[in-house]
């Protein structure tokens, strides 16, 4: 699985020259994730033979496919002429996709001067002498479309297995305001003589194109794909054929899905604690986990090795901190978990509501050692901050993991003081007694995690449950698959093959592969190619899901994250003006006209400033106490009107509960939580 980043705002001219093309190592970190270019580096390596035999044969077999594009090899045309003729067929293609035979549409673009509407034109015009051929396309395309099948399945095993072999899968999500690093386009003017090869396209794609010709390289990867199928199947073709709710039970075989996060103070060995269920359920070989214990230890950070799981990028590493959400996926007894370690540093506070957003339940990690629990409890720690967040943000199942209770010799003593400390304030925070847990555990140890401990300092007064019988006990909770689709994205990225990729979690209705959907903002539509799920391509994906899409028909800039991708008909809308019912937090300032946030929702990190300050209302009744109010102070209910600087797709909390909450926050910290009671503007 690879690590996807943001590729909002990136200036690929920049970190892009065209000399590289051909000559990039798979290292560069342009197309592929470093995680994805770390399987090749690994895989050449290890298997040197399995890697470059699928190669060679592809080359082989492109080479023996070259005349099969007589009109592009007989036309002798000078580099940079072929490099304009591809263009050009690229552009056709994706109007007429195979319909058209290859020499038909060389020599069009060659006798228009490589002017694509041009010889669109005279292909069309033509084209009821070749109209009659639909079969024709089919005949011509298998030879490259199984070869480019072919060359794809020489590609892929080597690498899902040693996938699956060496490297956890660990996906991330990348947040807006971060920097983004990844992607790269190719400069799409015909002038640099290079293939219009797509944007992202990794080292091996260019290659394969350069020797296969263009025709192969306008297929997209997926394998579900209509890759002979010229025109886009239309919205909800087969929707009234999927009884969703029956195919959910079936799926997974019959386990439910459940989104969970894990959250906690900085230091409180959140990733220590993951990392190691995950290695205790076998999702980490012994051998990658020998090989973080060697390189942590070689680090001069042996304690880290089971934080490396989950910690992926350098910079987390070398700093010891989780910055973005780790994504992950493993099993219980009864549930299909996926997982996300959200960073507990208050820098990265975003990234937390993002991977909050989109939890089911928590997994809340304190620090048991004496000083620890208090340093993250006491104001200026996370523990109440996340705490605060993911109630507010939706989540009401909680398990509590009193972690480094080997530090306190298991001490019955200690875990009873935070739990009555803790309980007391997830009691106000607004989670019920009977939904939080608590569990004694050591993720570095890992006692208690995966099956219950033996330890006798603790089975002398402890008999519950282990961690992760706690979480298959977490109820699943209802999905919002009847009500019209709607997904998040949480990243943008360029994939292998036409069109991009984005990913998010559904948060209402289910999606098939082949439907349209509309993007908001930019209210654009797109053709969705490829559902990928957990890595598996899937045909749908319904609510509560997190997928990645695969579209088409749609530029990449257009796409941020934050942007809710929706159903055509019943689209969400886009505002820079909403009325919310908030809630304020802890706060020193009070909130006046004018006051500067940041509106935080899903993925979404947008600046906004108060703009009217409606009505003070009583806590629980609801009754408005005080109309046009001065200022709010802390603790106060009331109404109040946001203007954010762009627009952002919204829902009303009453429709949608999930994109209808949002968090407001003020230089580095959350004053309050509030749900949107009015659409304006
Ligand atoms: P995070 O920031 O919450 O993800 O915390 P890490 O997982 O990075 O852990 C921070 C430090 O605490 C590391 O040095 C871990 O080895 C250490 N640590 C984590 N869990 C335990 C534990 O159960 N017992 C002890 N003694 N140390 C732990």
């Amino acid at each position: 699985m690879s690590r996807h980043r943001n590729v909002r705002g990136y200036n690929y001219d920049e970190d892009f020259d065209d000399d590289d093309v051909y000559g990039q190592s798979v290292d560069d970190d342009y197309c592929i994730s470093p995680a994805t270019a770390a399987q090749f580096i690994y895989s050449r390596r290890e298997k040197p033979a399995a890697f470059a035999e699928p190669l060679e044969e592809e080359e082989h077999e492109a080479e023996e496919d070259m005349p099969t594009s007589p009109s592009i090899n007989h036309l002798n045309l000078a580099p940079l002429d072929q490099g304009r003729l591809y263009s050009c067929l690229d552009h056709m293609r994706t109007v007429l996709g195979d319909a058209v035979s290859e020499s038909v549409l060389a020599e069009a673009a060659v006798a228009a001067g490589f002017d694509p509407q041009k010889a669109l034109d005279s292909v069309l015009s033509g084209e009821n002498r070749t109209a009659s051929a639909p079969a024709k396309p089919q005949q011509e395309a298998p030879p490259s479309a199984s070869r480019s099948k072919k060359a794809g399945k020489g590609r892929d095993p080597p690498v899902s297995k040693l996938d699956s072999e060496i490297l956890p899968k660990v996906a991330r999500m990348t947040v807006s305001g971060k920097k983004p690093t990844l992607g790269f386009d190719l400069p799409s003017s015909e002038e640099n003589g290079i293939v219009a090869a797509r944007k992202g396209a990794s080292p091996e794609d260019v290659v394969a194109m350069a020797t296969a010709g263009p025709d192969s390289s306008a297929r997209p990867v997926a394998s579900e794909d209509p890759v002979a199928v010229p025109t886009p199947v239309k919205s909800g073709k087969n929707k009234h054929q999927l009884n969703v709710k029956e195919e959910l039970e079936k799926r997974q075989g019959g386990k439910p899905l459940l989104n969970l996060v894990v959250i906690g103070h900085v230091d409180a060995g959140k990733s220590t604690l993951m990392g190691h269920v995950l290695y205790l359920l076998g999702n980490v070989n012994k051998r990658t986990m020998h090989k973080y214990e060697q390189d942590s230890k070689k680090a001069g950070k042996a304690s880290f090795a089971y934080a490396w799981v989950l910690d992926e990028t350098g910079e987390e590493r070398e700093r010891g901190v989780t910055m973005d959400v780790g994504m992950t996926k493993f099993e219980t007894k009864t549930k299909v978990v996926t997982l996300m370690d959200a960073p507990g540093h208050k820098d990265f506070i975003p990234n937390m509501i993002t991977g909050a957003a989109q939890a089911d339940v928590a997994v809340l990690v304190v620090d048991a050692s004496r000083g620890e629990f208090e340093a993250g409890f006491e104001s200026g720690g996370q523990t109440r901050e996340h705490g605060l967040l993911v109630r507010s943000l939706g989540v009401t199942q909680l398990a509590v993991a009193v972690n480094k209770m080997d530090q306190v010799n298991w001490q019955q003593e200690r875990f009873q003081e935070i739990l009555s400390k803790l309980g007391h304030f997830l009691k106000q925070a607004g989670f019920k007694d009977s939904d939080v847990s608590y569990i004694p555990t050591s993720g570095l140890s890992g006692e208690n995690l995966s099956v219950r401990s033996t330890v006798p300092a603790l089975t002398s007064w402890y008999k519950g449950p282990c961690l992760l019988e706690q979480i298959d006990a977490f109820k699943p909770p209802q999905r919002s698959v009847d009500k019209p689709f709607r997904l998040c994205v949480s990243d943008v990225f360029k994939d292998q093959g036409s069109g991009f990729c984005v990913t998010g979690k559904i948060e209402a209705g289910y999606i098939q592969t082949g439907d349209r959907v509309l993007a908001m903002p930019p209210n654009e539509s797109c053709t969705v190619k490829g559902i990928t799920l957990h890595d598996e391509p899937i045909d749908w994906a319904a609510a509560g899901d997190h997928v990645s899409l695969t579209v088409t028909g749609m530029d990449i800039i257009k796409i941020n994250v934050g942007c809710v991708f929706c159903d055509m008909k019943e689209s969400i809308k886009a505002c820079t003006r909403f009325r919310a019912r908030v809630l304020l937090f802890n706060i020193e300032l009070p909130v006046t006209q004018g006051f500067p946030v940041l509106l935080h929702y899903q993925t979404v990190s947008e600046p906004a400033t108060i703009r009217k300050l409606v009505s003070i209302l009583h806590k629980s009744s609801g009754e408005v106490l005080k109309k046009k109010p001065k200022c709010l102070t802390k603790g106060q209910n009331a109404v109040v009107e946001i203007q954010t600087q762009r627009p952002v797709a919204l829902e009303l909390y009453k429709d949608f509960k999930e994109l209808g909450r949002f968090m407001l926050r003020y230089v580095g910290s959350t004053i309050a939580a509030g749900v949107v009671t009015e659409i304006k503007e």
